[in-house]
């Protein structure tokens, strides 16, 4: 998973891109880069959080009223700097991209650029060829110097290449030297991307993003997502061009929802806050349905991501909600950690038990999903030995039974629990009393989407985009 946004604006964007991003950490918090443009590119890249990679020299350095930024949590390629995005290339003209998503044929496009094309790729990753395939695609077009709409025309030829070529998932920003910001989804849009306007004394400014997080922060207005198969071009003069290049089955990622998006966005117009209240409240429901004789004293939420779900589940089944779990907002998110020794040993410096809350109780925990299991287990041996008498566990998501080949942290058959054991040996790897899913049918009802077929690969393996040749 990974965070993008661009900007065109009336005015330096560079300072609203770092805005952006902090409003976007923790879509990826392995590495970060931004791009602005005048005439040139300037970039800054870094590992590491935004705020440690960026300073106020940084912003003052990076020109332009035209930008990309990027947050990344690596799915494809390493933790090399040579991998931070926006990536660049200066041929057939200077182009930028950046990129959320994953490409499933991935290492056949490497082969063709590399091994037939004799072309160099400075980095590991998806993205990288992504950008090849844009270069190729605006080479084929060719130019239109004088006329917008035939350049928007020859940009539609281009971007309907690159999607005759890229299997998989991709919401792309990307800005062109001399012509502007343009912008598209995949033809499912498996990954968001949201539009914002901003209407200024010299015109209006445009803002595409993963969420809609720092719209209000920047004065943007959300004005939709980026339709699934959609290319939006924004050219120097501030002139909006859009078409829909591709149209197949809406299918957006159902783990937006459930996980990675803050609550505050809102995603193909539903309020990430509203569905895990939903979810919430469903999920009390199935409980009370499953389990009439047990409540619990108190429903605790694994912090934060549960903490909406929990919310409305302690209401619904008429149970204190408690803060049982403290958690230090400066760590990052375990889920997001790149190595499981690290997840493990980061969920007890990350979390304090209240005792108080805790403490000869029987306690509900309710966490977002159990992926691999190993971060819930710890979450139950941290309530267990601080005094819980009893520990029942709930998950807002269905059992995770199949990789992510799109773009999400969701690893190997080997690596997920739920493929892998029955409910009972979950039960017993977790070390509680109780467990109980989220069912598919209330997650979908719970996101209310108006895609009628969103990607829930993870959940019942149908993989709308393929999967890779070696999956
Ligand atoms: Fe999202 Fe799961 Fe689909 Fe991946 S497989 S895009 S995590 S719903």
């Amino acid at each position: 998973m990974c965070g993008i946004v661009g900007i065109y604006s009336q005015t330096p964007v560079a300072a609203e891109l770092y805005d952006s991003l902090i409003h976007l950490q923790h879509r990826g918090q392995d590495a970060a880069g931004m791009l602005t443009s005048a005439g040139k590119f300037y970039v800054k890249h870094g590992l590491g959080y935004v705020r440690e990679i960026f300073t106020p020299a940084d912003i003052a350095r990076l020109k332009g009223n035209i930008g990309l930024a990027h947050v990344r949590y690596p799915t494809a390629g390493g933790h090399d700097i040579e991998d931070v995005q926006p990536l660049w290339i200066g041929s057939p003209r200077g182009i930028a991209l950046a990129h959320n998503g994953n490409l499933v044929n991935h290492a056949e496009l490497t082969h063709e650029m590399t091994a037939q094309k004799h072309r160099h790729l400075n980095s590991s990753t998806d993205s990288e060829v992504l950008l090849h395939l844009l270069a190729e695609g605006l080479e084929q077009a060719g130019d239109a110097p004088d006329d917008v709409e035939a350049f928007f025309a020859k940009a539609c030829q281009a971007v309907r290449y690159v999607m005759s070529r890229a299997r998989g998932s991709f919401s792309v920003v990307s800005q062109l030297i001399g012509k502007g910001l343009l912008v598209f989804r995949d033809p499912h849009g498996i990954r968001p991307l949201v539009s914002g306007a901003r209407k200024t004394a010299d015109g209006t400014d445009y803002i595409f993003a993963s969420e809609d997080t720092m719209f209000s922060a920047l004065g943007f207005e959300n004005m939709g997502d980026v339709a699934p198969g959609e290319i939006v071009f924004v050219n120097q003069r501030g002139q909006l061009f859009r078409h829909i290049l591709s149209q197949q089955q809406f299918a957006p990622c159902i783990f937006e929802h459930v996980y990675f998006s803050r609550p505050d966005a809102t995603l193909n117009g539903v309020s990430v806050y509203a569905a895990r209240l939903r979810m919430g409240e469903k999920l009390a429901q199935h409980w009370q349905r499953v389990f009439p004789k047990i409540l619990p004293d108190v429903v605790v939420p694994a912090p934060f991501t549960s903490n909406t779900a929990a919310l409305a589940f302690a209401q619904q089944l008429g149970v204190r909600y408690a803060e049982g779990l403290y958690k230090n907002p400066f760590i990052g998110r375990t889920f997001i950690m790149p190595e499981g020794a690290a997840r493990r040993r980061n969920v007890r410096y990350k979390l304090t038990p209240q005792k108080a809350e805790l403490v000869g109780k029987r306690v509900l925990i309710l966490d977002d999903s159990i992926v691999r299991g190993t971060t819930s287990r710890e979450i139950v041996r941290l309530v267990r030995e601080a005094g819980a008498t009893e520990i029942y566990f709930v998950s807002a998501c269905p059992p995770v039974k199949h990789p992510c080949f799109y773009g999400v942290d969701m690893p190997s058959y080997a690596e997920l629990i739920a493929a892998n054991k029955t409910i009972d040996e979950i039960k017993q790897f977790l070390g509680v009393d109780q467990l109980l899913y989220q069912t598919i049918e209330d997650l979908v009802s719970a996101v209310q989407d108006t895609a009628t077929h969103p990607c829930m690969a993870c959940l019942n393996g149908k993989y709308i985009a393929g999967v890779p040749v070696n999956a």
